[in-house]
């Protein structure tokens, strides 16, 4: 897999009239914080970001599966699309805020699975549940690590139970590094990606999408559909639909920094 300072990424976005970037935020623009509930906003990124969004070439969206309030306490500049939860919840660039969901058409479910989760994890140490209000999570990264994947285990089969009394296909159950989450099938940044290139169609743009994980997996697919760059952002080469690697959040801003003129 090829660096992303590689001159053929390089002559893309030379050649590219506009770049409409797509950015995660945890492991792409910034290092993990502890939890999820640390929010340290970073001066130099913010200063990045704010002067990004001032190219008129580039358009800018932070797309995280964080709440929206987190991510604007991350990213407080102004012009930035943040999308939130995946890309539920939304603030656009003038400020206007969508819901893509009711709440109320989920809280059922949620509230349901939070019970089971809550008497699963009690007792055991090293676990936090996340309420994000569209979806319920589990981080299990201070677990034991015997205990962890048999407790995560143990949550989902309970969620997977409780889902056969939701509607179909309403909702889904995201897995990943000691990590469990069950959210609305829309929660999903490869149909947010898809929903923003399309209500917020900027013609002539070359869509191009910094992530790091397997949810920024499912946007890769189809940035690469449609014709854009993917930018995977992982310390070692792995298996991934991008279409070049940076390795580290150090490196993703080094790399942005290039498009500054
Ligand atoms: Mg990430």
């Amino acid at each position: 897999m090829i660096d992303c300072f590689d001159d053929t990424v390089r002559s893309k976005i030379d050649a590219a009239e506009r770049i409409w970037l797509f950015l995660d935020y945890d492991g792409t623009l910034a290092d993990f914080a502890p939890t999820p509930d640390d929010i340290f906003p970073d001066a130099d990124l913010i200063e990045l970001l704010t002067a990004l969004v001032r190219q008129p070439r580039l358009r800018v969206a932070v797309v995280s599966g964080r709440r929206l309030a987190h991510i604007q306490q991350l990213v407080p500049v102004p012009g930035i699309l943040l999308a939130g939860t995946y890309g539920l919840e939304m603030q656009h660039t003038d400020g206007t805020l969508v819901h893509r969901l009711p709440l109320d058409d989920v809280r059922p479910t949620v509230d349901a699975v939070k019970q089971r989760w809550a008497a699963a994890l009690g007792g055991h140490s090293g676990f936090f549940l996340e309420d994000k209000g569209w979806t319920l999570a589990i981080h299990a990264k201070d677990a034991e690590p015997e205990t962890g994947p048999r407790v995560l285990a143990a949550a989902e089969q309970a969620a997977r139970l409780l889902l056969r009394d939701a509607p179909p296909d309403r909702f889904r159950i995201l897995g990943g590094d000691r990590f469990l989450e069950l959210g609305p099938t829309i929660a999903h940044k490869g149909e947010t990606v898809n929903h923003l290139l399309d209500a917020c169609a900027w013609p002539g743009a070359l869509p191009v999408y910094l992530g790091d994980d397997d949810k920024d997996e499912e946007a890769f697919a189809e940035i690469v559909a449609a014709g854009g760059l993917a930018l995977v952002v992982a310390a070692t080469p792995r298996p991934t639909r991008a279409t070049c690697r940076l390795e580290s959040p150090q490196a993703t801003r080094r790399w942005l920094a290039t498009l500054l003129t």
